[in-house]
């Protein structure tokens, strides 16, 4: 049993509490004491210093994405000129590349304290779309990539068939088609068989949106994910030409048409909800699924500002991304949630920090239950926000102070099913992630 003294932690409620003796047995949190300084068991405890919080999820992530940061921000557009970008990307990399941008970039999100990640992954296929000797080379890239740095990782296998409602792949896009989705419910099969069991992995499943996916095609992932009783995921009206596009061809938004096909519930993330209709918000809701909210990617692309407090009281949980990766830290995208709703209704207070803690540490939507709170039973993950950096320096020890104060940069300590993955600001198993993450971004970008 390894024992823990948080000097504060937040165990989930408005406030938080002190010295806090966590102990932990192999994977899993035994106990959990606050007000324990004087116990027994506090003697040789690891001190940590600062305010412990559970490990943080990030439910939407493109890892490659991470070679556009500071390259994109250039220049006037859209969303659609900033995919063209991204395409030129994508077309380049190969395993090796992809290998080692995403663990640079999953060796970032452990130092900014994510211990889940969701990867809604779609680069499958070679150039032109011709098949690796192994087609699910890229998936195993994926997986092996956060298990070199300890993430624990939920891959999302994409189906992604059409360049658009009517289009066929072109370019770039090839590289992401299976043709048909029947033929990728037997590759994700295949990827899906070989983690069965693991403990650090989940396959689950995603739409890419309904741009990708032709309407008859849905139905299809859908009950693979149901099969599997595995996540789901969609990205879900981003941009209103999708709407617009969606309407026009099948005479329903995104989310109605994902509901007809019996995509909405539970196990069910709709990725942006950026332009929603009420009718889609009260869908949303009533069904329980949850929405991931990616503020910093959402106001990188100029998308828009969805609806996540009618979508919370209607009924959905929330979780959060970091998306394209142009920010890589969940503090900054829970505030973002909050302060977006602010610029929108001229009001402050929609959510309070509680909440958005909890949409932070919101790994239930990628398939870990037992993951997202420090109790006993929970896969112990905690992390460690100081309150003595510049940033955070004399504010309270308090849920606001996480969510309104702290950077990425104030995480101090990471441990990931009691496993010590950052140590006083410091990767355990990569001595320099500044590093890595030039060297791969250069050679992503070649
Ligand atoms: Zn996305």
């Amino acid at each position: 049993v390894i024992s823990y003294l948080c000097e504060h932690a937040w165990l989930g409620f408005g406030s938080c509490e002190s010295d806090v003796l966590v102990q932990v047995r192999d994977d899993r949190i035994v106990s959990v004491r606050p007000d324990a300084a004087g116990h027994p068991d506090a003697a040789g405890a690891v001190q940590l210093r600062g305010i412990t919080v559970p490990g943080l999820a990030n439910a939407h992530s493109h890892a490659f994405h991470r070679a556009l940061r500071g390259h994109t921000q250039t220049g006037r557009g859209t969303f659609w000129t900033w995919r063209e970008q991204m395409y030129r990307v994508a077309e380049r990399l190969d395993p090796d590349t992809l290998f080692a941008l995403a663990r640079a970039t999953y060796a970032e999100m452990v130092l900014a304290g994510i211990t889940s990640v969701g990867e809604f992954h779609y680069l499958h296929h070679g150039p032109a779309g011709r098949r690796y000797n192994d087609p699910n080379v890229l998936g195993h890239t994926m997986v092996d990539a956060a298990r070199s740095v300890g993430l624990r990782i939920t891959l999302l296998d994409t189906c992604y068939l059409a360049g658009g409602v009517g289009d066929e792949l072109a370019g770039p896009q090839l590289r992401f088609g299976d043709g048909d989705a029947t033929a990728w419910a037997a590759r994700a099969d295949a990827l899906a068989d070989v983690y069965t069991g693991a403990s650090d992995v989940v396959v689950g499943a995603a739409v890419h949106s309904v741009r990708a996916v032709p309407a008859d095609q849905v139905p299809v992932v859908v009950g693979w994910a149901a099969g599997r009783g595995a996540p789901l995921h969609a990205h879900v009206s981003e941009q209103t030409a999708e709407n617009d596009a969606c309407l026009a061809a099948y005479g329903r938004t995104p989310t109605q048409l994902l509901a007809d096909a019996g995509a909405l519930g539970p196990r069910f993330t709709a990725v942006h909800a950026t332009h929603l209709s009420a009718q889609d918000v009260s869908a949303l809701g009533s069904t329980g699924s949850c929405v991931c909210m990616c503020p910093s990617t959402e106001r990188d692309l100029a998308d828009g500002i969805g609806p996540a407090r009618a979508l919370a009281s209607a009924g959905a949980a929330l979780s959060l991304g970091s998306d394209s990766q142009a920010v890589v830290d969940l503090f900054e995208e829970a505030r973002g949630v909050e302060l977006d709703e602010r610029l929108a209704t001229r009001a402050r207070g929609h959510f309070n920090a509680g909440e958005l803690l909890l949409a932070a540490t919101n790994h239930a939507s990628l398939g870990w239950a037992d993951a997202g709170r420090i109790a006993a039973g929970a896969l112990a993950d905690l992390v460690t926000v100081r309150l003595d950096s510049t940033r955070t320096a004399g504010a309270p020890a308090s849920p606001e102070a996480v969510v309104f104060a702290a950077t990425a940069a104030d995480v101090t300590h990471v441990v990931a099913a009691g496993r010590v993955l950052v140590r006083d600001g410091d990767h355990q198993l990569i001595p320099d992630v500044g590093r890595e993450l030039a060297t791969a971004v250069a050679a992503a970008r070649g």
